[in-house]
């Protein structure tokens, strides 16, 4: 790299680091070099519902098309990891779920970025992406050296281990790319394959989202899968469990502060169903918002049925059996099947719910959840 790249390069970075972004590289834009895996990927139907990946294919694949004259992508990665997150009352959500939406902070430092790079005259012709961007993060950010590409499909660096954001500029500018940086492998850990509840990781960098918990209880707008929801544990959105376990993560630095903690996270399960009519109004800004009413009503009525000494939970399943939405309808009939086989008055909701529910399919859903609920009254 000539002197006047080098310093073209280190002034990009500095701009980086006082907006606030924790690491920054350079990749070429140009196909990402796991762009068989991915095809491969995409192929196998292993994106599950996620069919925005192959409607933005050809982009994926080609990002340049995005740009005209699009020679770089500038990668910015912003640290998040904090402590995992109990709601209160019980229920458990993503670490990265319980702040301010990340999409908005991190796009707003993208966009900041981009505007002085514009005002210095380097860039003309430019797009940002943040996480569902048609873009394979993963690729260009390992290619840009901030990380390396794990067996649990994710990026580690040796500071952040798992828990970092992603954002990336594509410029029509042309910059050395960022030199290889050789941080290290998985090696011989096996942590995040073992410990998957449902063995969505289906061999080193290869994940199933059709298994995967984190999006059934974000990206699946129906009904959670019977053999996936009896995995769910106290999940209500997301799931760490591969990156808590893995090692490169633990020594993260505390970082809670900076997305704050939003107040929709401190009303727990129970205040999200008892106030389902302005869930929208009240989660808005938080990442809790993407499944909508409708998807958080169904995990956390899910997630509740871990729960069966709550006392005010009973009344609320019984509610939610009779909620305008067939999947919470179901939802909350397998869980008071799950927790309440042995009370009578779940089971007679449940019943009430089977008999009178619109949808020839949901009463045959509530009808499983009424036999196995008899055979647990019944051992
Ligand atoms: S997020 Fe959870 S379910 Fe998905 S791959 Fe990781 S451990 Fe498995
Ligand atoms: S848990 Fe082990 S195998 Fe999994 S990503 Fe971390 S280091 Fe790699």
């Amino acid at each position: 790299m000539d002197d006047r790249a080098v310093a073209l390069e280190h002034e990009i970075a500095e701009l980086a680091r006082e907006i606030g972004f924790d690491l920054f590289g350079v990749a070429p834009l140009r196909p990402p070099k796991d762009a068989a895996r991915f095809r491969d990927w995409l192929r196998e139907g292993r994106n599950g519902g996620l069919q925005y990946l192959e409607a933005d294919a050809e982009r994926i694949l080609d990002p340049a098309r995005m740009v005209p004259g699009g020679r770089s992508i500038l990668v910015l990665g912003m640290a998040h990891s904090r402590a995992p997150v109990e709601l209160p009352g019980g229920g458990r959500v993503a670490r990265y779920a319980a702040g301010r939406d990340y999409h908005n902070v991190v796009v707003k430092k993208l966009r900041r970025l981009l505007r002085q790079l514009k005002q210095r005259g380097l860039v003309r012709e430019a797009r940002t992406l943040v996480d569902a961007g048609p873009l394979f993060e993963r690729s260009h950010a390992e290619e840009a050296g901030l990380g390396f590409a794990s067996k649990a499909a994710n990026l580690l660096h040796p500071a952040y281990g798992p828990w970092f954001f992603l954002g990336e500029v594509l410029v029509d500018l042309e910059l050395e790319p960022s030199p290889a940086v050789d941080f290290g492998s998985c090696g011989s850990c096996t942590a995040c394959l073992d410990a998957c509840p449902t063995s969505a990781i289906l061999e080193p960098g290869v994940v199933d989202a059709r298994l995967c918990l984190s999006y059934h209880t974000i990206e699946n707008p129906g009904r959670i899968p019977p053999p996936i929801r009896e995995k769910l544990g106290s999940w209500a959105f997301g799931c760490d469990v591969c990156s808590e376990v893995c090692p490169w993560g633990r020594k993260a630095p505390e970082l809670g502060e900076r997305f704050g903690t939003h107040r929709f996270l401190e009303e727990g399960l129970l205040g999200w169903l008892e106030r389902l009519e302005d869930f929208e109004v009240r989660a808005e800004g938080s990442p809790l918002r993407r499944p909508g009413r409708e998807g958080m009503a169904r995990n956390a009525a899910l997630a509740l049925a871990r729960q069966p000494g709550e006392p005010q939970l009973r009344g609320l399943l019984q509610a939610l059996a009779s909620d305008p939405s067939p999947i919470v309808r179901e939802a909350a009939g397998w869980s008071l099947a799950q927790g309440f086989g042995s009370d009578s008055r779940s089971r007679s909701a449940l019943e009430r719910a089977m008999r009178e529910d619109p949808e020839p399919e949901n009463r045959s859903w509530l009808r499983s959840w009424r036999e196995r609920c008899g055979n647990s009254t019944s051992s």
